[in-house]
């Protein structure tokens, strides 16, 4: 693909998706396509056939499954322009449907998978499709050699609180460079990435307000990866902290330019409204996407009960035929299918440009990680000693399924995200 290529799309993607024409042309249905059925038949033949069959290893080896990467790409399922088609889909399901079934084969893979699309929003959403055409491929690297991407937002004190982010961006006029220091913490692919999209303070009085996203361009000096996290689950997914000292990074890697962050910021200190903040943005159209990831997840260890109950017997039955397992099944099911009704419908609204006035994809997000944590923990009650073990699957997914109430939001910041969008009040 040239440059002119991905420059286009990105374009009609942009522009076909925003504005409340699209609101009235295309209502919410959850009536499938042709087109969209056949996609998640794809996405799951390759989460059976290659996804499944990896987890427990790359899991054990706590390491970036690179030969689950490349076959990915080699498949076209990994890639720019493969993104670029399940967004252009006009109703927005693709995303959320396409990320249900690759992590419906795992956890941790499927975030090596998709973890690079998080800097991929943050460029889409706020670079100009100059930008776009020029960085996003580059975050997914070729088919032969693919690269990673990593969004380092996260500071060792700034989680939650992303107002409180030290990293800072100074312009040195003289060479028309941004100059970054500071230290990022829990980054997916932090380190390892070969873009690195980081939000840095050029005004902390300002707090939020005064951030700016920057791409930092393979091979740049003073970008290095910092203590690689070990963690509870997604362990096939690289975690670490990515320490950023003087990293001069060219004036052009401001995303969305210099002249609309000078608007922004003298709004701001005028007191305006802000119309977004850089870090919030990039979460808050991810959330669905996010939750459609923990469904995968919940499902898979649903299936999975639902078939070890079948097959076991105690008492001279199978465990099924007691209420106590079937209701519990039932309402797996039953959970499962409420979150992902709120997954697609943010995920929709947030296709066709219509406002989250209530937080739907906080909801969305919120919903499916409780789900996730609640059914995969039961999917281990229903199997027993057996699903205690490493034998068996859904012990993992219940570690992977965890992070999915902790980033990207915490469920008590969604709660708190919606609770402000309901009641209009500074709820603290
Ligand atoms: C595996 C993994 C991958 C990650 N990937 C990335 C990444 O790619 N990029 C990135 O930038 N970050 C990433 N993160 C960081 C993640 O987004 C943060 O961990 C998350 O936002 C929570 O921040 P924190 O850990 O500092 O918790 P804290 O903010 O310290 O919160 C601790 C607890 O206090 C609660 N709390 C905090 N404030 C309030 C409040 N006002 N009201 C009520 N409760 C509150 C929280 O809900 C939580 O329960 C990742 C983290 C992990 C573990």
């Amino acid at each position: 693909m040239t440059a002119n290529d991905a420059e286009s799309l990105v374009a009609n993607a942009a522009g076909d998706g925003a504005g409340a024409a699209g609101e009235a042309e295309r209502g919410f249905s959850v009536a499938l396509t042709q087109d969209q059925k056949d996609i998640r038949e794809w996405v799951h033949g390759f989460a059976e056939r290659t996804v499944r069959p990896a987890a427990a290893e790359w899991d054990e080896r706590e390491e970036t499954p690179w030969p689950v990467i490349q076959e990915a790409a080699k498949i076209g399922l990994y890639g720019y322009e493969a993104l670029a088609q399940f967004w252009y889909d006009e109703s927005g399901l693709m995303m959320p449907i396409v990320n249900e079934e690759l992590f419906w084969g795992d956890g941790g893979i499927g975030m090596s998978i998709m973890g690079t699309s998080l800097a991929v929003a943050a460029i889409f959403g706020q670079g100009t499709p100059e930008q776009s055409a020029e960085w996003i491929p580059q975050c997914f690297g070729s088919e032969e050699a693919p690269d990673v991407a990593a969004f380092c937002s996260s500071e060792p004190d700034a989680g939650s609180d992303v107002a409180a982010i030290r990293t800072s961006a100074r312009y040195d006029e003289a060479k028309d460079e941004w100059v970054l220091n500071g230290q990022k913490a829990w980054a997916t692919n932090g380190g390892i990435a070969k873009v690195h999209v980081v939000i840095a303070s050029v005004d902390r009085e300002l707090g939020a307000r005064g951030h700016a996203a920057f791409v930092v361009p393979p091979g740049s000096d003073g970008l290095e990866q910092g203590a690689k996290v070990r963690k509870h689950g997604l362990r096939a997914s690289h975690t670490a902290d990515v320490h950023l000292d003087d990293c001069r990074v060219p004036g052009s890697c401001l995303l969305g330019g210099r002249e609309r962050l000078d608007e922004r910021l003298a709004r701001a200190r005028e007191g305006k409204r802000a119309k977004s903040q850089a870090a919030m943005q990039t979460f808050e159209t991810s959330r669905p996407t996010v939750g459609a990831q923990a469904l995968g997840i919940a499902r898979a260890a649903y299936e999975y009960a639902l078939e070890y109950a079948k097959q076991r017997v105690q008492f001279g039955r199978p465990i099924v035929e007691n209420q106590a397992i079937a209701f519990t099944l039932a309402n797996m099911k039953l959970e499962l299918d409420a979150a992902r009704l709120l997954v697609w419908r943010a995920a929709w609204m947030g296709r066709n440009g219509i406002a989250f006035e209530n937080a739907e994809g906080s909801m969305s997000k919120l919903k499916s990680g409780e789900v996730a944590v609640w059914v995969t923990e039961r999917a281990m009650q229903i199997l027993g000693g057996n699903g205690y073990t490493r034998e068996y699957p859904v012990e993992r997914m219940h570690r992977d399924a965890k992070i999915y109430d902790i980033f990207e939001g915490t469920a008590e910041i969604q709660r708190l995200v919606i609770a402000r969008a309901i009641s209009g009040m500074q709820i603290r």
